[in-house]
């Protein structure tokens, strides 16, 4: 893996710099004037990343605020936890939170600090592939409330992005995998020759990230560019995941629940279906990519018993208009059509469909 290269993406309000921190991050703090500056970081990353982040970086004076890893803990209590933080460490408007860590870290940390006294400063150090490739870019900040995911939160552009993939040396497999669901989602929605070249990648564990988190990270931001508040084409980042997003809130509450990326590749299955009744995506083509996916990610349960709770999740989605549940296909790979209506029979049929793939 090499982790020395270092490249910039300009975005129109700040930077997100890909490569070590030595050369990124380091500079950029000692820069700033910051009244006072909080980590925020959970028990993993605490252990494996923050020694690497103070190392890189030489920062000496800050507050630590930890809190207990995991989505089940992405909710307003630990909200209440980190604003205790930052209040009795006396941080102001003026002030810095540094988010080192995954999805949670970065949507969770980042909706604290733009709503903490108004809103103050946050940087994004995402130190997952998912997060890299995905959640620390695009400003969407919040938590889960009642079961539904992200269904509080804000808009809000960090002050930096920091992407050092040096931090993946120490991530779990499993969740390696996970982040590499939502690369390929990146591909499926706008890139035919990516996609061909991420399903031939054999081995997760012996990839060189940084070209191929740069080449995701271009795709997102050009749809986000686009359509910053989601009224039309960033919906294309939603495949896979009105369904996905109602299978991971399902198994959250299960014995077994799933990884992000791993109920988002079970709704990209089931979604490739619905783009072939929807659209006339070639039934050759969604066997294709539910080969691959089922290969990587097979082995969760999708029963018929929990079709009412998905159907209930859906009809949260943020997506939805008038009581209609839209999803972001595609047609062919490599394109996407945004708000499409799909009824109950067609969404059940796509489940069938994920559930006899993955069994
Ligand atoms: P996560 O933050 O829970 O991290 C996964 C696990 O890896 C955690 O246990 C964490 O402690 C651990 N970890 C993190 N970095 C590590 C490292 N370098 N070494 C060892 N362990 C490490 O989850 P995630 O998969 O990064 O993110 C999922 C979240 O991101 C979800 O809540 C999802 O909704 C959100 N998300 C947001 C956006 C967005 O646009 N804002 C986009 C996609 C996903």
């Amino acid at each position: 893996m090499n982790d020395h290269k270092m490249s910039t993406l300009h975005l129109p309000a700040y930077d997100i710099q890909l490569g070590d921190l030595r050369e990124s991050a380091k500079t950029w703090l000692r820069e700033k004037a910051y009244s006072k500056i909080a980590i925020l970081v959970d028990e993993n990353t605490a252990q494996h990343c923050l020694p690497v982040f103070l190392e890189k970086t030489g920062l000496e004076d800050f507050r630590l605020i930890q809190i207990p890893a995991g989505e089940q803990h992405k909710n307003i209590d630990t909200c209440q936890a980190i604003w205790r933080g930052m209040m009795s460490g006396g941080l102001d408007r003026r002030s810095l939170l540094l988010n080192l860590g995954g999805g949670v870290i970065g949507d969770m940390g980042g909706f604290c600090a733009a709503t903490f006294k108004r809103g103050m400063d946050f940087v994004q150090i995402p130190t997952t592939l998912l997060s890299q490739v995905d959640a620390s870019v695009g400003g969407k900040l919040g938590i889960d409330f009642m079961q539904v995911k992200n269904s509080i939160g804000v808009f809000q552009d960090p002050s930096a992005v920091f992407i050092d993939a040096g931090f993946l040396k120490t991530l779990p497999y499993r969740e390696l995998r996970s982040g590499f669901a939502e690369m390929l989602k990146h591909a499926l929605i706008a890139d035919a020759e990516q996609w061909h070249i991420l399903t031939g990648i054999n081995n997760l564990a012996e990839v060189d990230w940084l070209p191929l988190i740069q080449h995701s990270l271009r795709i997102k931001q050009h749809v986000v560019e686009a359509d910053p508040f989601e009224h039309g084409i960033r919906k294309a980042l939603n495949f896979g995941h009105t369904i996905g997003h109602a299978i991971e809130g399902d198994a959250l509450e299960s014995a077994h629940p799933l990884l992000h990326g791993e109920a988002i590749a079970a709704g990209m299955i089931a979604e490739s279906y619905l783009s072939h009744l929807k659209l006339g995506l070639a039934m050759a083509e969604v066997k294709k990519i539910t080969t691959f996916l089922s290969g990587l990610y097979g082995g969760f349960r999708l029963e018929k018993a929990s079709y009412p709770t998905l159907f209930a999740l859906m009809q949260q989605d943020k997506k939805n208009e008038n009581g209609k549940i839209l999803f972001s296909l595609i047609q062919p790979a490599g394109n996407a059509v945004v708000n499409v209506a799909c009824d109950r029979s067609e969404i059940e049929a796509a489940l069938d469909y994920c559930a006899a793939a993955s069994a």
